[in-house]
C-alpha cells in the first residue's frame, strides 16, 4: 500500500464511519471547522503511522485540541478517553449513546477539576467551545 496523506486517510474514515456533522467525541462540526486525524494507539511523537487503525476523527477546533489538553493535565482521563475511542475504531461505526456518555462523564469531571485553570499564555485551559457536546443537550437523542 502506498503512503497516503492524513487528509486522504481522514476522508476514507469519514466515509467508512458514515460521518455527517458529529465527531467521535460527540462534538458538532462548525462551518469553518474541519474533521482532523488524531493518532490513537501510537502517538505522532512516537512515530505512530497515519493509518485507519491508528486514527480517530475529531473536530479540529474543539475535541482535538481539548483531548490534548486532557492528555497534558490528566493522563488517566486521557487514557480512558483513548480506550473508548479505540472501541469506536474497532467497531467501525460511530459512537453509541453509551460511549458518548462515558466520554462526557470523564470530561465533565475534568471540567469540574480544571474550570479555573489558566495556561502559560494566560488563557483558560478549557475554552467554552470545549464544553459544548451534543450529548449534553436536553433534546439530544440518538438512533442506534
Ligand atoms: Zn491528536
Amino acid at each position: 500500500m502506498g503512503k497516503e496523506s492524513a487528509r486522504e486517510i481522514t476522508n476514507q474514515m469519514i466515509e467508512l464511519w458514515d460521518m455527517t456533522n458529529t465527531d467521535w467525541m460527540g462534538y458538532e462540526k462548525e462551518k469553518k471547522d474541519i474533521f482532523s486525524y488524531h493518532h490513537l494507539r501510537v502517538a505522532k511523537r512516537n512515530g505512530g503511522p497515519i493509518t485507519i487503525e491508528n486514527g480517530a476523527i475529531l473536530c479540529g477546533d474543539t475535541a482535538h485540541p481539548y483531548l490534548h489538553v486532557v492528555e497534558r493535565y490528566d493522563r488517566d482521563k486521557f487514557l480512558y478517553l483513548t480506550k473508548v475511542l479505540i472501541e469506536v475504531n474497532d467497531q467501525r461505526f460511530m459512537p453509541t449513546y453509551d460511549q458518548l456518555v462515558r466520554m462526557d462523564d470523564v470530561l465533565n469531571e475534568f471540567e469540574r477539576e480544571h474550570s479555573s485553570d489558566i495556561n502559560k499564555k494566560g488563557h483558560y485551559l478549557i475554552r467554552d467551545s470545549f464544553t459544548r457536546r451534543l450529548v449534553k443537550k436536553k433534546d439530544f437523542y440518538f438512533f442506534e
